[in-house]
């Protein structure tokens, strides 16, 4: 996904949270307001039952007092103390009903008196629901539709005795009004909030990419330029080793036709002077070709193509097949896989490990094991043996060119071969490695990727 995608992604996901969160907590504190009006309205209709009640009870005791009735002359209290109390916000109120035939009849509303009180509403009509309730002998709260038609939350209790009911209730949008202005107030800020913060992320971030691309641009050419220089190294490595050969090979035939021509016939100087350059031709020789070998690998290296590992050790081993008999080393080998590679540098790959253990052997005649492990999409391959060892510290070095650890009398070499093991490893795209303890023998790791999934 491209980064401004992923930006706008990302954008919108905050601020899908941030009104999900505006949303569910304006929504959550409309649900405790509501709990809480609840209590209120029904505080109120139970209270009002009981002072009712009380003064009917008084009247019935005092009845020479209110020759009309206790009843009536304690609704006409009541509807008295409620004149003009006008209670509970904009649109709350209390109510009394009762029954006059098939209707509901209003005796007292709080924004009601006179000829503006409300007409009876018919029992079976869907208006006055708290009161229906009410008369119906229940007591508790209810969301429906009042004597105008409004949706209100309403607490409603019935007065049996003097056949009555009383209500108190409130809009419900009246309710609802502060969380929806709220929860508007919030959504505004939020948006307001995450907009202000990406654009600022923006302008940030725009100047973080733009240093980066610049860093890029600069790492891109560097990589270039080395690259270039590289493959220029190559070319020069390949050519000079290339045509060193014809002269030196002049050199060395004729230092061997001087020698065996003329051994013995001029003094013991120049025996020894011709012995001189005969060995220093030979050893530029060897040279010469390790480094042309060096060279070759990234630029005559072949496609790769599926190669039998088992195959390419055994002709390593041919190759050696003189050094291996002077030494008495005795190799062997696990079954090995069938990896898409380049042949050749495999065989010299496996030549040059399975060489530097025969050589850097120690007194025991040698033994060489070479085995392979599959580890996820690569195969480990070990060439493992029991010769002088290395120490840690040169862990690094003994894979840089023409580092050796040894005199070549000691022991005979370039100081090219795992460098150029190293070089083939990495053109296959796999790392090298080793484990060693002096004098108890060392063993060479290499990795192969095979995404191929090959068995052996
Ligand atoms: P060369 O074999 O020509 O000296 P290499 O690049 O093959 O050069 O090896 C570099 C150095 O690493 C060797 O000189 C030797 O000291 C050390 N080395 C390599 N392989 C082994 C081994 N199997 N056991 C001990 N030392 C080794």
């Amino acid at each position: 996904m491209k980064a401004t995608s992923r930006f706008f992604l990302l954008f919108f996901i905050m601020i899908s949270c941030s009104l999900i969160a505006a949303g569910v907590s304006s929504y959550l504190l409309y649900r405790a307001a509501l709990h809480e009006e609840e209590n209120r309205l029904s505080d109120i209709v139970m209270t009002n039952a009981l002072i009712i009640e009380e003064m009917v009870r008084f009247g019935k005791a005092h009845p020479s007092d209110y020759p009309g009735g206790a009843a009536a002359a304690a609704l006409a209290q009541i509807r008295e103390a409620h004149l003009g109390f006008v209670v509970m916000g904009e649109t709350g109120e209390f109510t009394i009903g009762r029954m006059e035939g098939d209707s509901i009849v209003y005796l007292l509303v709080d924004r009601h008196s006179g000829e503006d009180m409300p007409s009876p509403i018919p029992w079976d009509s869907k208006l006055g629901e708290p009161m229906r309730r009410a008369l119906s002998g229940l007591s508790g709260t209810v969301i429906g539709r009042d004597y105008r038609g409004h949706t209100v939350m309403a607490a409603h209790v019935p007065l049996p005795e003097l056949g009555l009911g009383i209500v108190a209730k409130i809009d419900l949008a009246e309710i609802r009004s502060p969380f929806i202005r709220s929860g508007l107030i919030a959504v505004l800020l939020t948006v307001l909030v995450v907009v202000i913060g990406a654009y600022l992320f923006l302008r940030i971030a725009d100047a973080v990419i733009r240093e980066l691309q610049e860093l890029n641009e600069q790492l891109g050419r560097n990589t270039e330029e080395l690259e270039r220089s590289n493959r220029e190294l190559e070319q020069f490595a390949y050519v000079a080793s290339h045509d060193l050969q014809e002269p030196l090979r002049i050199v060395s035939s004729y230092a061997q036709l001087l020698g065996r021509r003329y051994q013995g016939r001029l003094d013991t100087d120049a025996d020894e002077f011709i012995a001189y350059l005969t060995d220093g031709a030979n050893r530029m020789q060897v040279l010469i070709n390790d480094l042309l070998a060096f060279s070759r690998v990234g630029t005559r290296g072949k496609p790769f193509a599926p190669t039998d590992c088992s195959r390419a050790v055994n002709q390593a081993i041919d190759n050696l097949a003189f050094a291996v008999q002077e030494n008495g080393a005795t190799v062997t080998t696990d079954p090995l896989p069938i990896l898409n590679a380049d042949n050749s540098q495999l065989v010299q790959l496996f030549q040059n490990l399975i060489s530097n253990a025969v050589k850097f052997r120690g007194d025991d005649a040698p033994r060489v094991h070479i085995s392979a492990q599959r580890n996820a999409n690569k195969w480990i391959f070990s060439v493992k043996d029991n010769g002088i060892g290395i120490a840690p510290e040169y862990k690094d070095r003994i894979f840089v060119i023409f580092q050796r650890l040894h005199a070549k009398n000691e022991f005979p070499g370039t100081g090219i071969g795992l460098a150029l093991a190293k070089k083939i490893v990495e053109r296959h795209g796999g790392v090298i490695w080793f484990d060693s303890q002096i004098k108890k023998g060392s063993t060479f790791y290499f990795t192969i990727p095979d995404h191929g999934g090959n068995k052996r």
